[in-house]
């Protein structure tokens, strides 16, 4: 007979006569409630279900309606014959005060809490069913199921730094009346170097330490190859940024990535200045770092633009007084520029006697350090939750 079975029937129907018979069986029902209780205690309850599993416990036994002390109240003690109500008293209240260690606070406190790994969470009916074959004790089905208890809560993740600089960059430009332009990672030959005037002898050839798939084939070093397939398939006029990977036979170290992020911009039509890539530099380079930032262009080289230059921003930490991160010289190198070389515009099939056009480069994993402050370019990628959920 269970212990349900037991306290649904009377004394008298349990054949109980005699203060003796009487011990015996609320020392049956004790070893039966303290022998749940340690059970539970041994197994422990997943952090998900503890409480919950701790309270069906408590209900069973202590709940006011219907659990099974209020049964053995009503069938033995209350319905005792008058002479068995003086040993029937004095066993309930022992009982009673034994049971002092199933209230809710006590078992949550005791019973121990079970790790539980996210990606093996079994849905929840079959949660209730795995759980309820591994209890002594029935979990009610209406308490699993109650609608109005909290969900659980999956983790949403955040937007990787990179991407939110990448669209933020991306943002800027569309504002402009730029489009977004994509290409392939895997590249030729003929494509990222020799259509952007980068012959096989051109000593820029080596600098790019590139990541060869065959001798025609490369991870591209750049974005810019997208330049000229976009000329091959739109012609003049041209106004697009092209954001995404681009690989080099780099050693990882705090600023260098063998995989890493640029975002080229490209404007192609009559009569394009000089002065037009700064004046849209310098906006876009307000826009991103504040309206104080000042802008730098310096002479420098590159085999697909001419002339060309490498652009400065006033340094964002120190206002330009010098600092340790723009190295005293109050000036931090962002981004490579320059009017689209005649050769690259032929290259695409775009009239450099008609048009021009200017081009630049950033890195955005650099922009996206300068940002938020980052020394080492290693933690982008290396997929440490501590790092990426600051973001
Ligand atoms: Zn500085």
């Amino acid at each position: 007979m269970t212990t349900e079975e037991k306290v649904s029937k009377t004394l008298p129907e349990l054949g109980v006569t005699e203060t003796q018979g009487v011990e015996a069986l609320f020392a049956e029902v004790r070893a039966a409630m303290e022998g749940e209780r340690a059970e539970l205690i041994s197994r422990g309850a997943p952090a998900s279900h503890h409480e919950r599993v701790c309270k069906a416990l408590r209900d069973r036994w202590l709940a006011r309606k219907n659990g099974l002390l209020a049964r053995l109240d009503e069938h033995w003690l209350k319905a005792a014959p008058r002479e068995l109500k003086p040993a029937v008293g004095k066993c309930f209240n022992e009982l009673r005060r034994a049971s002092a260690a199933l209230e809710l606070k006590e078992l949550i406190r005791t019973v121990p809490v079970l790790p539980e790994s996210p990606g093996t969470r079994p849905p929840d009916a079959a949660r209730h069913e795995s759980l309820q074959e591994s209890l002594p004790f029935e979990i009610p089905g209406d308490v699993a199921q109650d609608l109005t208890l909290p969900g659980y809560r999956r983790p949403l993740g955040t937007l990787h730094p990179i991407t939110r600089v990448q669209r933020e960059i991306e943002d800027i430009f569309l504002g402009l009346g730029f489009w977004i332009e994509n290409g392939p990672e895997i590249e030729s030959v003929y494509y990222n170097f020799d259509a952007l005037n980068i012959p096989e002898s051109h000593p820029s050839r080596d600098d790019w330490d590139t990541l060869y798939i065959n001798a025609q084939t490369v991870l591209r070093t750049h974005t810019s190859p997208v330049q000229i397939r976009a000329m091959e398939k739109y012609g003049a006029p041209l106004h697009i940024i092209i954001p995404g990977k681009c690989y080099r036979h780099d050693n990882p170290d705090s600023t260098h990535s063998p995989m890493f992020h640029q975002i080229e911009g490209l404007a192609i039509d009559t009569d394009i200045t000089f002065a037009d890539l700064k004046g849209t530099l310098d906006f876009f380079a307000k826009k991103f770092f504040g309206e104080k930032v000042r802008t730098r262009f310096q002479p420098s080289f590159f085999p697909f633009t001419e002339p060309s230059g490498e652009v400065a921003i006033s340094c964002i930490f120190c206002g330009g007084e010098g600092c340790r991160v723009c190295k005293e010289s109050g000036w931090i190198e962002v981004m490579g520029c320059g009017m689209v070389h005649p050769v690259v515009l032929r290259n695409g099939g775009i009239d450099p006697d008609k048009y021009s056009g200017w081009a630049f480069g950033l890195g955005v994993d650099r922009f996206a350090m300068l940002k938020y402050d980052i020394n080492d370019i290693q933690l982008f990628f290396q997929s440490d939750v501590r790092f990426l959920e600051q973001f």
